[in-house]
């Protein structure tokens, strides 16, 4: 995903979610974005049922808001409207937090960015390595895989090649795909082309095999079993393995499956909408519209919403024992800034041994 990077979360929110079409274009003409400071104090924050949005920018006007957004359904998507729109912040009170640069190492490409405007550096989904195009989320996963493999972060092109380690990727960015191709017995792998994982019914062949595995933006597609799925996950990882994951999940409340009887399903489109033709397993057809897709082709409809506490739950019940850390930390050198407290990047281990717990244990958080 889309990635439910600020932005994206009010672009989501702006296109899918406010129902009517004009309403949508009137909240899209007036807010902007949203600006991503470095400071907590600023972050945007869900809680029950309300998206709390520190700063909002009002176009013409250029006037700077904080703004409460209701949710109004949650399924099969949420739909936020607006529900209060606070009086222009005084421009003293702003810290100039839109201009604040930022110079930092691509860790995958190794190239240096200089004086880059920190809110494209906190883009989740934003190209912002002007060499290799890396965004925040895949720099995070590296930074992530790095410290776990090495203990400490490092950039692809510093990393020692490590051939005894083992991974594979699903679906993972051809960017760092091919560096970790180069530094480990890595392969990425596809659903849809050779070389073929699904995820969802993995052979036995495939079992205890990888030190490490990349699932990145990929679990909230999976059509169906998705527990399934992350117990395949850990079924694949040796023991004291680990996954490297991320997903748009929400900080509160639990995981939502917006089709949950999905069984015989198809796409269909007809002029410029789509809708989803579900049969279920009783024979009920259902016809699902205010469908949410996530970049690229194919069949990347969202077909969940994880939330953190589901997301540790699922793990945890899934067979990683050996700890689950949040990489909640920022890290600028590597361009990892955070302008929110959720989507982060989430190392779920493996314990190496059954009554051995070698990995974080309950900690949650870095
Ligand atoms: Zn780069």
């Amino acid at each position: 995903m889309t990635a439910l990077s600020v932005k994206r979360l009010l672009g989501l929110i702006l296109r899918l979610i406010v129902r009517d079409s004009q309403k949508q274009e009137a909240i899209k003409r007036m807010v902007r974005r949203v600006r991503s400071p470095f400071g907590k104090s600023k972050q945007s924050w869900f809680d029950s049922g309300y998206l709390h949005l520190p700063e909002v920018r009002i176009k013409p006007q250029g006037t700077i808001h904080s703004a409460v957004l209701r949710a109004i359904a949650v399924s099969p998507q949420y739909i936020f409207e607006l529900e209060q729109l606070n009086p222009p912040i005084p421009a003293h009170i702003l810290n100039e937090a839109d201009d604040r640069r930022l110079t930092f190492c691509c860790n995958i490409c190794g190239t240096t960015n200089t004086d880059v405007a920190l809110s494209l550096v906190s883009e989740r989904e934003t190209p912002s390595c002007e060499k290799c195009g890396s965004s925040l989320r895949v720099r995070s996963v590296i930074h992530a895989l790095t410290a776990e493999i090495f203990g400490e972060s490092l950039p692809l092109p510093s990393a020692p090649i490590s051939k005894s380690i083992r991974g594979v990727g699903m679906s993972d960015w051809d960017g760092y795909a091919k560096p970790l191709t180069r530094i480990f017995s890595y392969h990425n792998s596809f659903y849809h082309q050779e070389p073929k994982l699904d995820i969802t019914n993995v052979p036995e062949s495939e079992f205890e095999k990888y030190d490490f595995l990349i699932s990145s933006d990929v679990m909230e597609h999976v059509p169906k079993d998705v527990d399934k799925a992350f117990t395949y996950m850990a079924k694949m990882l040796k023991p004291g393995g680990f996954l490297v994951l991320t997903v748009p999940y929400k900080p509160d409340g639990d995981h939502e499956e917006f089709y949950p009887d999905l069984h015989e399903y198809r796409l269909i489109s007809t002029a410029g909408k789509t809708f989803l033709y579900n049969r279920t397993s009783e024979g009920v057809e259902q016809i699902y519209d205010n469908l949410v897709f996530h970049g690229g082709d194919g069949f990347t409809l969202f077909m969940r919403m994880f939330s953190e506490a589901g997301l540790i739950k699922i793990l945890e019940d899934s067979g990683f024992d050996g700890g689950i850390k949040i990489y909640r930390d920022d890290d600028p050198r590597y361009g990892i800034v955070w302008p929110i407290s959720w989507c982060l990047t989430i190392v779920a281990r493996k314990a190496h041994q059954a009554d051995t717990n070698p990995g974080y244990g309950a900690q949650r958080s870095s």
